[in-house]
């Protein structure tokens, strides 16, 4: 396996549990590419062989470590009904014979049936996750405390239960995944002619773009890493950014790593909000699909591009510019959008 740890030392002293096998794919997007005039390729962080793949199987290498060495018997984690960071808990779980407790949040406003029993819901049930609902949908920090709860009771009848937690008073261990990604990308570009002039990347929790910008960075590469916003406005996505950059570039005794300059956060594709789809990002997925067989997901990957296609459309990517995008996963989600997405696949010429 790939160890990033030569070429970025802070990041040996973090335990890592691999999960997925080799180093994910990067493969060029000719098509899409010149539809938009850049040239466009993709790291393949889908196809990663855990589960359906997706970059929390890189963040969660990171937790599965430190919950390994405690000697933990459970893990817990919280997110929303669609999550595939809790599918990917579940799974990793399963896979190294710990038990998953899943809090799926109420965070999407949504009638739509299947989005309510299909795609990570369906796959958390199948890999039989214990699962406790979460009515409320924004507040972090109150969805946080309902599974330090969990754990409480779990440890009061005698279990070992590490705790993923997310929020912003917890160290963001799982930014050290991308940290690791960077070196893995680094690596795989080792005597290319062309590296890309600009990384894009969906930002969520904001650890893989943190996560990603800190690694290049520790890499001394000068590479521009642009956010496309995916849960919050820019304004309040960019302090979150810069404080998780800060804190990892910390963990890996590497301070004054990051400038404000640094953090690029567009949200020109967010509306209507997290989870609902609009038809920019109805409009990536069936361009990736029809152009270039490539399957993307309504929350997070679909409007990633969404957000690249944009930037290109403004000028804000001039032409010609080589542009990595990467692929994070999430494609269980998008049979839990499926009725969504009829009208848009009846209007791909
Ligand atoms: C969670 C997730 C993201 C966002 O990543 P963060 O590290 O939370 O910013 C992007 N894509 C997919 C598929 C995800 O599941």
């Amino acid at each position: 396996m790939f160890d990033p740890s030569h070429t970025i030392p802070g990041l040996a002293a973090f335990p890592r549990q691999p999960l997925s096998q080799g180093q994910t794919p990067l493969e060029a997007l000719p098509a899409l590419g010149s539809k938009l005039g850049i040239v466009l390729s993709t790291k393949r962080d889908d196809c990663q062989t855990l589960a359906f793949g997706g970059n929390k199987v890189r963040q969660l290498e990171f937790y599965f470590g430190a919950a390994v060495q405690m000697a933990a018997d459970s893990v817990l984690i919280t997110g929303a009904l669609q999550s595939n960071f809790t599918r990917l808990t579940a799974a990793a779980a399963r896979r190294l014979g710990l038990v998953p407790h899943i809090q799926l949040e109420e965070r999407v406003a949504k009638t739509d049936p299947l989005y309510h029993s299909s795609g990570n819901l369906f796959l958390n049930q199948l890999l039989g996750a214990e699962i406790d609902f979460f009515p409320s949908g924004e507040e972090e920090a109150a969805a946080d405390r309902a599974l330090d709860q969990r754990a409480e009771e779990l440890r009061a009848a005698g279990g070992r239960p590490y705790v993923i937690h997310l929020g912003l008073d917890h160290p963001p261990i799982g930014g050290l995944g991308y940290v690791a990604a960077a070196a893995e990308l680094w690596a795989q570009l080792e005597g290319a002619t062309e590296r890309p002039d600009l990384i894009v990347v969906p930002s969520g929790s904001g650890l893989t773009h943190a996560g990603m910008l800190v690694g290049v960075r520790a890499l001394g590469w000068q590479v521009a890493v642009q956010g496309i916003a995916v849960r919050r406005g820019a304004d309040m996505q960019r302090p979150r950014v810069r404080q998780r950059a800060a804190e990892l570039a910390a963990m890996i005794g590497r301070l004054e790593l990051i400038d404000d300059g640094d953090i690029l956060i567009d949200d020109s594709v967010l509306a209507p909000g997290y989870g609902q789809l609009n038809p920019a990002t109805k409009e990536a997925i069936t361009l990736a699909a029809g152009r270039e067989g490539l399957l993307l997901d309504p929350v997070y990957s679909g409007r990633c591009l969404a957000g690249l296609i944009d930037l290109v459309r403004r000028g804000e990517i001039a032409p010609e510019t080589r542009v990595l995008f990467l692929h994070t996963g999430g494609l269980p989600a998008l049979f839990a959008y499926q009725n969504l997405m009829d009208e848009a696949q009846s209007k791909y010429e």
